[in-house]
Parts: C-alpha cells; structure tokens; sequence
C-alpha cells in the first residue's frame, strides 16, 4: 500500500499564513517569531505558526474575558447545542482533520480517525450533555431562632471565568477537545495554547467552533512556545489553568500559578504506569494486553504501561511471544492505511529514546528486542523490549514515553504488589488475571488513579481519569470535572 492523498483543503490549511485565533477569527500575530510545524515521518516543514508576543497574549486575555461576560449568561441548553454541533462537524470533516493531524504529529491515520476525530466528538457530546445537569444543593442551617425568625441556604455551581488550557504533543486533538469541553460546558472561556509541535489542528477546529455557534471570544487558541502558556497563566485576567504534560513543567505550573495570584490548577501529568499479571493468565492474552498497553501510537500516551511484571517462570515466554508480535507489527508511513506503528512526535523526543537505550546499555539491562533508531530522516523508533537487572534500573523509574517495554520477574504476589507500587507517579496501572475474587482483593492495594483489569489504556468519557502522587492534581470525564471548572457560592437567607 502507498500513502493516502491529501485533501486539497489540508494542503491549502498548511499553507495558509497562521496567526492567532482570537475573537472568532484569525488575526496575524504581532510577533515576526515563527515556528515551523514539522512533519515527523519524513523531516518536511508543514506549515509556521508564530510564537505570541505579549500583546497578542493580552488581547486573547481580552477577547476571552468578554467571551466570558456573553457564555456564562448563556443558558445551559444554548451551550450544550453549540457543542454538539460542534461534535456534528468535527464528523463531517473527519478526514480533514484526521489528516491534519497525523500529518503534524505523525499518529497512524487510524489511530487520528477513530481517536482524534470520533472518539473526541464522542467524549464532546458527553460533556455537553452536562451543562443542563449542573446543580447546587440545598441546607437547612441549624442556627438558633430567637424571635421565630427562620433561615435556609443553598450553593450554586458558578463558572470560574477564563480558563488557560495547555495542551502537549501526544493527543493534540483529543486533549484540546477534553478542555475545551469542560469549560465551555460549565460557562467559562478557554484560551487554548497547543503544543508549539502540534498547533495546527486546533486552529481548524475554533473555525468549526464558530460555525457550530460558539460566540466570538469564548473559544481563543494562542500559539507559541511555554513562554506563552506561562504568561497566560500569570496574567491578570486568567482565573485558571488546565494544564496536561510532563511532570517538571506540571510542578513548575502549578507553583506559578500559586504564585501569581492563587489561579486555579488542575494538573495531568506523567507516569510510570505498572502492569502485573498473575499467574493463571493466558500467556499469548499477555503478549497481546502488552502491545495494546505499551505500544499504541508509538507509546506515548500517559496512561501507556511501561513497567511489565510477569511471574518469574512465565517471563521469558511471554516476552518471546511479544517479540514474535513486534517482529510482525507494519513499521512505516502514518498516512499509509495498512501501517501499525509509525514515527515518534519529533525529533528532541527521538533523540531523548536514543539517550534511554544508551542507558539501559550502560546499565547493563538486557535489550531483548530492539532498542535501535532505524537512520533516515523520519522520527522513527525500535519497538523495544527490555529486561531490568533489578527494580532499580532506570529504565524502571523514569517515563519514556516511548515504545519501550521493560520487564522484571516476580515470585510472590505481594512482592507484585510491591514492585508495582514503587514508583512516586500514579495515574494508571493494570491486572491480568482470570480470578476475579484476586483481583477484587488487589485492586485497592494499587496506587494509581485508575485501576484497569484485563485492559490498559482505554477512556471512556463517563470514567474519571486522574492521577495519584506525582501524577497530578484533578479529575476529568465524569461529573468528577465540574469542582475542577467550577466555584462554590454559598447563600444564606433569613425569612
Ligand atoms: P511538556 O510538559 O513538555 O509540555 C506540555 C505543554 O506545556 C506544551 O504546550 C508546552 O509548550 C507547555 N509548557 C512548557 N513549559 C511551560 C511553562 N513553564 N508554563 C506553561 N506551559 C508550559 O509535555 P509534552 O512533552 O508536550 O507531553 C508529554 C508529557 O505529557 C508526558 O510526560 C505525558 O505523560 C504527559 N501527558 C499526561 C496526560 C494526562 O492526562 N495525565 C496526557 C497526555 C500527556
């Protein structure tokens, strides 16, 4: 198979001259500062994006907060209606923007189509079906009477105002898709500042906003390097900040916006998520649970496994089977429809998995299958298998982020429990077994977020998904967002 052919409206996307997105239309950037947007399956530049100065910060500052005055009065059914038309034409230009993004980011077209594409419209109209659910509740206090005078309280869910989304590099789309959401459910403005490698599918997607009826200025998109996203979250006229990226620049976020003037943090970060199988697992259901846990979409995702576990008499079996897997797995172009595993996301990020293989050398692990940058110009990477001398093994501690799978042998269930606890981050983790009542029994001795049992990876909107220890502060999907986007106002009335 070859590649797909572009559509002609993402080859006059890319080569349009982008500025900002703010007050429901591009505007040029007052910055002569240019990214280039570069395409990581074969080196090319895609497009330039600018990198916001500070006077066009000011203005999405602007621009939002009038945004704000007009959405937060807007009734709940009016908003839920803008973003499930939204949903309908994030579909109807599904292939546009499933090339878009593949094309920037280098994500498999399939994975852009079903995940980027459908899978946000899907988590969109979930979160829309929330703006008309949002509640308060009422109390009656006990105070005392003295005249026969009498009291009742009750607290409204009110929008905390302009919200800064930053957003990483992983799932550009998705993750722009999740913020936005919450906030436009719950009646605040968002200025959205997409990673300076994967800017450009946003910006289509606020075009869809304000023909789906989104108001000029609730929806801003600023692009640039973290400069700009510090100084959204510093400025003045911000009330928020959802941010979702690593684990140092998520520290350095949340302690600037302490800081700055108490803005409101919800962290998502990294990890080093565990995967433990007992011993009654099927040993090719283990090869097949580690491909869909570790090397999806190159293995960066955050909830991707990186840590496998596997019973001492078990382990050299189930990593002979999962190289078998890697051996078959279709290497190549992301916009051909027949590849599985395509380039990483940029070349600093291949270049840091080439420092992790030169590490798990010097350290003496054992690369039981890869472990390699295959050379040309592409971002590309070896599926990698790698077994750890002990739990201390760097390769064992620190996020990759990439399709590397370590592993280590166990030969006790609470020694498993151990090892798959020994680590500071915790937004995921998973169990493979057959026995129900043991995993009924382990589940909550894990510490992670979220706890996955013969599954890893997936989201579902009505899940909340957040993480534990370094893994961040916050909650999104469910109705677990709504305190993260929203201020609780108490009100008291003497009758
Ligand atoms: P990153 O932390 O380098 O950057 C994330 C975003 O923050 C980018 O838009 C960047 O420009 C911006 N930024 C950088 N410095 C900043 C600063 N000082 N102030 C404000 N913004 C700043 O992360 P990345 O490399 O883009 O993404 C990969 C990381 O994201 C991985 O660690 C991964 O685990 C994590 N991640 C977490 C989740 C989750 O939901 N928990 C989801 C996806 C990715």
């Amino acid at each position: 198979m070859s590649d797909i052919a572009l559509l002609p409206s993402v080859t006059t996307f890319f080569r349009r001259d982008h500025g900002m997105f703010i007050d429901g239309r591009h505007i040029p950037s007052t910055s002569s500062n240019k990214i280039g947007v570069i395409n990581p399956a074969n080196g090319e530049t895609l497009a330039h994006v600018s990198d916001a100065s500070d006077s066009d910060i000011d203005d999405a500052v602007v621009s939002a907060n009038q945004g704000f005055k007009v959405w937060s009065r807007t009734s709940p059914a009016a908003r839920a209606a803008a973003l499930f038309k939204l949903a309908d034409l994030m579909e109807k230009h599904r292939e546009e923007l499933a090339q878009i993004e593949t094309c920037q980011s280098g994500k498999i077209i399939q994975i852009s189509r079903a995940f980027e594409v459908d899978q946000a419209a899907h988590f969109l109209r979930y979160y829309a079906g929330w703006a008309t659910k949002i509640t308060g509740e009422t109390i009656t206090p006990s105070l005392p009477s003295f005249t026969g005078e009498r009291y009742s309280a009750y607290t409204l869910r009110e929008p905390i105002g302009v919200v800064v989304g930053i957003v990483p590099w992983n799932f550009s789309t998705m993750i722009a898709i999740w913020k936005l959401a919450s906030a436009l459910t719950t009646g605040c403005s968002i200025i959205i500042k997409p990673s300076e490698f994967t800017p450009l599918t946003i910006l289509r997607i606020a075009e869809l906003a304000i023909e789906a009826g989104v108001p000029a200025g609730v929806l801003n998109v600023v692009t640039g390097t973290g400069r700009v996203g510090k100084a959204l979250i510093e400025h003045p006229g911000t009330d928020k900040v959802s941010f979702t990226g690593s684990v140092p620049t998520g520290i350095a976020v949340g302690k600037g916006a302490m800081e700055a003037k108490l803005t409101r943090a919800t962290l998502e970060l990294g990890g080093k998520n565990s995967v433990g199988f007992l011993r009654d697992i099927d040993l090719d259901k283990a090869a097949d649970g580690i491909i869909e846990a570790g090397f999806l979409h190159s293995g960066q995702i955050c909830a991707a496994a990186e840590r496998f576990f596997v019973h001492r008499s078990q382990i050299e079996s189930v990593m002979d089977k999962l190289s078998l897997r890697l051996r078959a797995l279709k290497i190549g172009s992301p916009l051909d429809e027949t590849t599985q595993f395509g380039p990483v996301t940029n070349k600093q990020h291949q270049q840091k998995l080439a420092g992790f293989f030169a590490t798990a050398r010097a350290e003496k692990s054992t690369i039981v299958h890869g472990g390699n940058i295959p050379d040309g110009p592409g971002c590309f990477v070896e599926p990698t298998i790698i077994l750890a001398n002990s739990v201390n093994d760097t390769l064992l501690n620190e996020e990759t982020f990439g399709p590397i799978a370590t592993f280590l042998p166990y030969d006790t269930e609470d020694e498993l429990l151990h090892l798959m606890n020994s680590t500071p981050y915790g937004l995921s983790a998973s169990l493979w077994t057959n026995d129900l009542s043991k995993a009924m029994r382990l589940i909550p001795e894990i510490e992670a977020g979220t706890v996955w049992v013969n599954m890893h990876t997936m989201l579902d909107p009505a899940v909340p998904f957040g993480g534990i220890k370094a893994s961040g502060i916050g909650r999104e999907f469910g109705a677990a967002f709504i305190d993260d986007y929203t201020e609780l106002k108490s009100v008291m009335i003497r009758y």
